[in-house]
Protein backbone atom coordinates (compact mmCIF):
# COMPACT_ATOMS: atom_id res chain seq x y z
CA UNK A 1 0.00 0.00 0.00
CA UNK A 2 1.27 3.23 -1.23
CA UNK A 3 1.28 6.31 1.06
CA UNK A 4 0.73 9.70 0.68
CA UNK A 5 0.40 12.52 3.21
CA UNK A 6 -2.33 14.85 3.19
CA UNK A 7 -1.51 18.06 4.73
CA UNK A 8 -4.76 19.05 6.37
CA UNK A 9 -6.38 18.26 9.76
CA UNK A 10 -9.75 18.03 8.43
CA UNK A 11 -11.31 14.82 9.51
CA UNK A 12 -14.04 15.57 6.73
CA UNK A 13 -11.86 15.98 3.87
CA UNK A 14 -9.82 13.40 4.80
CA UNK A 15 -12.54 10.99 5.28
CA UNK A 16 -13.30 11.74 1.84
CA UNK A 17 -10.85 11.40 -0.12
CA UNK A 18 -9.22 8.22 1.26
CA UNK A 19 -12.77 6.99 -0.03
CA UNK A 20 -11.40 8.34 -3.62
CA UNK A 21 -7.96 7.27 -3.34
CA UNK A 22 -8.68 3.75 -2.33
CA UNK A 23 -9.05 2.39 -5.32
CA UNK A 24 -5.31 3.26 -6.27
CA UNK A 25 -4.20 1.08 -3.38
CA UNK A 26 -3.43 4.49 -1.75
CA UNK A 27 -3.48 5.02 1.99
CA UNK A 28 -4.07 9.04 3.11
CA UNK A 29 -2.58 10.12 6.05
CA UNK A 30 -3.51 13.16 8.16
CA UNK A 31 -0.38 15.46 9.03
CA UNK A 32 -1.77 16.08 12.63
CA UNK A 33 -1.21 11.81 13.20
CA UNK A 34 2.65 12.28 12.24
CA UNK A 35 2.37 15.47 14.61
CA UNK A 36 3.09 17.46 11.78
CA UNK A 37 2.24 21.46 12.02
CA UNK A 38 0.01 23.45 9.90
CA UNK A 39 1.86 25.67 7.24
CA UNK A 40 1.61 29.35 6.91
CA UNK A 41 -0.11 30.52 3.99
CA UNK A 42 1.23 33.59 3.05
CA UNK A 43 0.32 34.03 -0.78
CA UNK A 44 -2.84 35.41 -2.65
CA UNK A 45 -3.45 32.69 -4.79
CA UNK A 46 -4.40 29.16 -3.99
CA UNK A 47 -1.88 27.65 -5.85
CA UNK A 48 0.85 29.22 -4.18
CA UNK A 49 -1.00 28.22 -0.73
CA UNK A 50 -1.62 24.60 -1.84
CA UNK A 51 2.26 24.13 -3.12
CA UNK A 52 3.31 25.71 0.24
CA UNK A 53 1.28 23.50 2.05
CA UNK A 54 2.15 20.52 0.21
CA UNK A 55 6.24 21.25 0.31
CA UNK A 56 6.17 21.83 3.85
CA UNK A 57 4.00 18.57 4.62
CA UNK A 58 6.47 16.50 2.07
CA UNK A 59 9.33 17.90 3.70
CA UNK A 60 8.59 17.16 7.65
CA UNK A 61 7.37 13.38 6.73
CA UNK A 62 9.70 12.25 4.03
CA UNK A 63 6.62 10.85 1.61
CA UNK A 64 4.60 12.20 -1.26
CA UNK A 65 1.69 14.94 -0.08
CA UNK A 66 -1.37 16.25 -1.36
CA UNK A 67 -2.18 19.79 -0.29
CA UNK A 68 -5.74 22.25 -0.54
CA UNK A 69 -6.53 25.38 -0.76
CA UNK A 70 -10.04 26.44 -1.47
CA UNK A 71 -12.28 29.67 -1.23
CA UNK A 72 -15.09 31.91 -2.80
CA UNK A 73 -14.01 34.05 -5.91
CA UNK A 74 -16.87 37.11 -6.34
CA UNK A 75 -16.33 38.66 -9.69
CA UNK A 76 -17.73 42.39 -8.72
CA UNK A 77 -15.17 41.94 -6.00
CA UNK A 78 -12.16 41.34 -8.57
CA UNK A 79 -12.10 38.02 -7.33
CA UNK A 80 -12.20 38.43 -3.31
CA UNK A 81 -12.57 37.07 -0.61
CA UNK A 82 -10.56 34.02 -2.91
CA UNK A 83 -7.69 32.60 -0.21
CA UNK A 84 -9.08 35.19 2.68
CA UNK A 85 -12.37 33.08 2.57
CA UNK A 86 -12.61 31.24 5.64
CA UNK A 87 -11.67 34.69 7.50
CA UNK A 88 -13.65 37.14 5.64
CA UNK A 89 -15.91 38.28 8.04
CA UNK A 90 -12.95 39.21 10.81
CA UNK A 91 -12.71 41.99 8.21
CA UNK A 92 -15.69 43.26 9.08
CA UNK A 93 -15.74 43.06 13.12
CA UNK A 94 -17.34 39.83 13.41
CA UNK A 95 -16.09 36.45 14.80
CA UNK A 96 -15.06 34.01 12.30
CA UNK A 97 -17.11 31.23 11.14
CA UNK A 98 -19.54 30.25 8.35
CA UNK A 99 -22.74 31.79 9.28
CA UNK A 100 -21.03 35.66 10.01
CA UNK A 101 -19.29 34.59 6.44
CA UNK A 102 -22.58 34.48 5.17
CA UNK A 103 -23.88 37.20 7.16
CA UNK A 104 -20.90 39.73 6.17
CA UNK A 105 -21.25 38.49 2.43
CA UNK A 106 -24.87 39.79 2.10
CA UNK A 107 -24.32 42.95 3.46
CA UNK A 108 -21.07 43.94 1.82
CA UNK A 109 -23.47 42.77 -1.71
CA UNK A 110 -26.65 45.11 -0.30
CA UNK A 111 -25.81 46.72 -3.48
CA UNK A 112 -24.01 45.18 -6.26
CA UNK A 113 -26.45 43.63 -9.47
CA UNK A 114 -23.93 41.97 -10.97
CA UNK A 115 -23.95 38.41 -8.44
CA UNK A 116 -21.71 36.16 -10.12
CA UNK A 117 -18.90 34.47 -8.05
CA UNK A 118 -17.16 31.13 -8.02
CA UNK A 119 -16.42 28.23 -5.37
CA UNK A 120 -12.81 27.30 -6.35
CA UNK A 121 -10.69 24.27 -4.99
CA UNK A 122 -6.64 23.59 -5.96
CA UNK A 123 -5.44 20.20 -4.84
CA UNK A 124 -1.60 19.87 -5.79
CA UNK A 125 0.56 16.83 -5.15
CA UNK A 126 4.07 16.17 -5.19
CA UNK A 127 6.41 13.43 -4.88
CA UNK A 128 8.96 14.78 -2.93
CA UNK A 129 8.98 18.12 -1.55
CA UNK A 130 11.29 19.35 -4.56
CA UNK A 131 9.20 17.81 -6.95
CA UNK A 132 9.69 19.81 -10.41
CA UNK A 133 6.05 18.47 -11.79
CA UNK A 134 3.67 19.20 -9.11
CA UNK A 135 0.50 17.73 -10.19
CA UNK A 136 -2.14 20.24 -10.21
CA UNK A 137 -6.19 20.01 -10.40
CA UNK A 138 -8.50 22.93 -9.73
CA UNK A 139 -12.27 22.64 -9.71
CA UNK A 140 -14.70 25.54 -10.13
CA UNK A 141 -17.85 25.78 -9.84
CA UNK A 142 -19.45 29.51 -11.00
CA UNK A 143 -22.94 30.75 -9.67
CA UNK A 144 -24.52 33.73 -8.06
CA UNK A 145 -25.01 34.80 -4.98
CA UNK A 146 -28.57 35.10 -3.52
CA UNK A 147 -30.01 37.97 -1.74
CA UNK A 148 -30.73 35.73 1.78
CA UNK A 149 -29.73 32.25 2.79
CA UNK A 150 -32.10 29.19 1.05
CA UNK A 151 -31.90 25.77 2.56
CA UNK A 152 -30.09 24.00 5.32
CA UNK A 153 -27.49 21.19 3.58
CA UNK A 154 -24.10 21.70 2.97
CA UNK A 155 -21.98 24.08 4.87
CA UNK A 156 -19.91 27.75 3.97
CA UNK A 157 -21.41 29.52 1.80
CA UNK A 158 -24.00 26.73 0.25
CA UNK A 159 -26.92 28.51 1.43
CA UNK A 160 -26.26 31.71 -0.57
CA UNK A 161 -24.58 29.90 -3.44
CA UNK A 162 -27.05 29.63 -6.35
CA UNK A 163 -26.55 27.14 -9.16
CA UNK A 164 -28.52 27.94 -12.20
CA UNK A 165 -28.12 24.61 -13.95
CA UNK A 166 -30.37 22.92 -10.99
CA UNK A 167 -32.78 26.45 -9.97
CA UNK A 168 -31.18 25.96 -6.08
CA UNK A 169 -28.53 27.07 -4.05
CA UNK A 170 -26.04 24.04 -2.77
CA UNK A 171 -27.68 24.02 0.61
CA UNK A 172 -30.96 23.24 -1.07
CA UNK A 173 -29.31 20.31 -3.27
CA UNK A 174 -28.94 16.53 -1.54
CA UNK A 175 -25.35 16.14 -0.32
CA UNK A 176 -24.49 14.05 -3.00
CA UNK A 177 -25.47 15.43 -5.88
CA UNK A 178 -23.77 18.64 -4.41
CA UNK A 179 -20.85 16.19 -3.79
CA UNK A 180 -20.90 15.14 -7.55
CA UNK A 181 -20.76 18.32 -9.01
CA UNK A 182 -18.98 20.40 -6.28
CA UNK A 183 -15.21 22.27 -7.21
CA UNK A 184 -13.53 19.95 -4.45
CA UNK A 185 -15.56 16.91 -6.16
CA UNK A 186 -14.26 18.33 -9.84
CA UNK A 187 -10.54 18.62 -8.36
CA UNK A 188 -10.45 15.14 -6.82
CA UNK A 189 -11.58 13.25 -9.94
CA UNK A 190 -9.00 15.10 -11.63
CA UNK A 191 -5.90 14.52 -9.76
CA UNK A 192 -7.82 10.87 -9.18
CA UNK A 193 -6.42 10.72 -12.89
CA UNK A 194 -3.57 12.42 -13.38
CA UNK A 195 -2.46 10.34 -10.77
CA UNK A 196 -2.95 7.27 -11.93
CA UNK A 197 -1.76 8.56 -15.77
CA UNK A 198 1.41 9.70 -14.11
CA UNK A 199 2.46 8.35 -10.71
CA UNK A 200 0.60 4.56 -10.83
CA UNK A 201 0.66 3.71 -14.73
P1 LIG B 1 -11.55 25.22 3.03
O1 LIG B 1 -10.15 25.72 2.89
O2 LIG B 1 -11.92 24.19 2.01
O3 LIG B 1 -11.90 24.78 4.40
O4 LIG B 1 -12.51 26.45 2.69
C1 LIG B 1 -12.16 27.82 2.77
C2 LIG B 1 -13.43 28.63 2.88
O5 LIG B 1 -14.29 28.40 1.75
C3 LIG B 1 -14.26 28.35 4.13
O6 LIG B 1 -14.79 29.58 4.59
C4 LIG B 1 -15.36 27.45 3.62
O7 LIG B 1 -16.53 27.62 4.39
C5 LIG B 1 -15.56 27.94 2.18
N1 LIG B 1 -15.95 26.79 1.38
C6 LIG B 1 -15.11 25.80 0.95
N2 LIG B 1 -15.81 24.85 0.30
C7 LIG B 1 -17.10 25.25 0.31
C8 LIG B 1 -18.28 24.67 -0.19
O8 LIG B 1 -18.29 23.57 -0.76
N3 LIG B 1 -19.42 25.37 -0.01
C9 LIG B 1 -19.45 26.57 0.62
N4 LIG B 1 -18.37 27.14 1.15
C10 LIG B 1 -17.19 26.50 0.99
Amino acid sequence: MKQLLLASNNRGKLAELQQMFEPLGVQLISQAELNIPEAEEPFHTFIENALAKARHASRLSGLPALADDAGLCVDAFGGEPGVQTAYYATRFGYPKGDDNNVRALLEQMADVTQRRAALVSTLVALRHPDDPEPLVAVGRVSGEITREPRGTNGFGFDPVMFIPSFGKTFAELPVEVKNANSHRGQAARQMLALMQERWFA
